[in-house]
């Protein structure tokens, strides 16, 4: 049986916008041992704004167009920023296709012509040669009917609460706090350093998120719990493969709050080490 007390641990969570799918969770997080996040709309608000346009044979107005027309169809946190700062409505007669591709980007018809746009990998894939220069942000490049068209930098924000969350957690005792991303190295070290968290690992796939979860399972101590986070866009395998997954519910998708065990209502990160205290000390109590 369940002792009395985990259910006002799970009661007194919930109050605080944490909702714990069962007390094998609650019971759990006072063991949390490494933490994972996950980048893009986790640690990041996932609100990209356009800070660069590098068309080639093409106008940037144009660019901006097919870019925001390819993305079009896609929930991505990227696709709603481009969406947003091509800022005219879309034509939808105009595509006839189109296509998501997790962790590279999207594939569209847009007046006939085959759109891709998305990262470096995504361009390989289709034989196009071309290289991320230095910039700062993002870089979502672009494809129109089989030949370069340039790139889109677009940069987002570390939220606002990131830093304190991650002190918090330093304070409840977490000595590894990791960061995985699909972005690229520059971005993810960026980011990583300024949050100083412990490791990251950059330029990885839905499916990459998964094997680094496992290396890392492997690492820890036999009682310690691996927890990861995230937003729910291409994360939902590495939640359901933690020991714990934690979704944020703000912005993260149904197929996310599924998969996770713990999902925190209004996005806020400090309740990550939140959880872990209101954990410890039911555990205190039921003991
Ligand atoms: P993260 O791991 O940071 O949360 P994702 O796994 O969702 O990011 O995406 C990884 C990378 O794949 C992005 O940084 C981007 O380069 C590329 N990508 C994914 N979706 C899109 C998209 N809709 N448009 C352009 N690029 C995309
Ligand atoms: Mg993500």
């Amino acid at each position: 049986s369940i002792p009395l007390g985990f259910f006002g641990g799970i009661g007194g969570a919930s109050k605080s916008g944490i909702l714990i799918k069962g007390s094998n969770y609650l019971e759990a997080l006072a063991e949390a041992e490494i933490i994972v996040f996950d980048k893009t709309g986790t640690l990041t608000k996932g609100t990209f704004k356009v800070s660069e346009i590098h068309p080639v044979d093409i106008s940037e107005s144009e660019l901006l167009e097919m870019t925001a027309y390819a993305e079009s169809y896609s929930n991505h946190p990227i696709s709603l920023s481009l969406k947003k700062a091509y800022a005219s409505d879309i034509d939808n007669t105009r595509i006839t296709d189109v296509e998501e591709i997790p962790g590279h980007g999207v594939k569209a018809v847009v007046d006939s012509k085959t759109v891709f746009a998305g990262n470096i990998k995504l361009m390989k894939s289709i034989g196009i040669d071309c290289r991320n220069n230095d910039a700062a942000g993002t870089i979502v490049h672009v494809a129109i009917g089989g030949k370069y068209a340039g790139c889109v930098i677009i940069s987002d924000e570390i939220k606002e609460d990131a830093a304190a969350a991650v002190n918090k957690l330093k304070a409840e005792g977490i000595n590894k706090t990791v960061m995985l991303t699909g972005d690229s190295k520059a971005v993810g070290f960026k980011v990583s350093s300024q949050l100083g968290l412990d490791e990251v690992y950059a330029e990885l796939l839905p499916s990459d998120k998964v094997s680094e979860v496992e290396k890392l399972l492997a690492q820890k101590s036999g009682k310690g719990k691996l927890v990861f986070v995230g937003d729910g866009i291409n994360d939902a395998p590495v939640l359901s493969r933690s020991d714990i997954g934690i979704a944020m519910g703000g912005l993260g998708s149904d197929a996310a709050i599924e998969a996770a065990d713990v999902v925190i209502m209004n996005d806020e990160l400090t309740k990550i080490a939140t959880s872990i205290s209101i954990s410890k000390k039911t555990l205190r109590i039921v003991k």
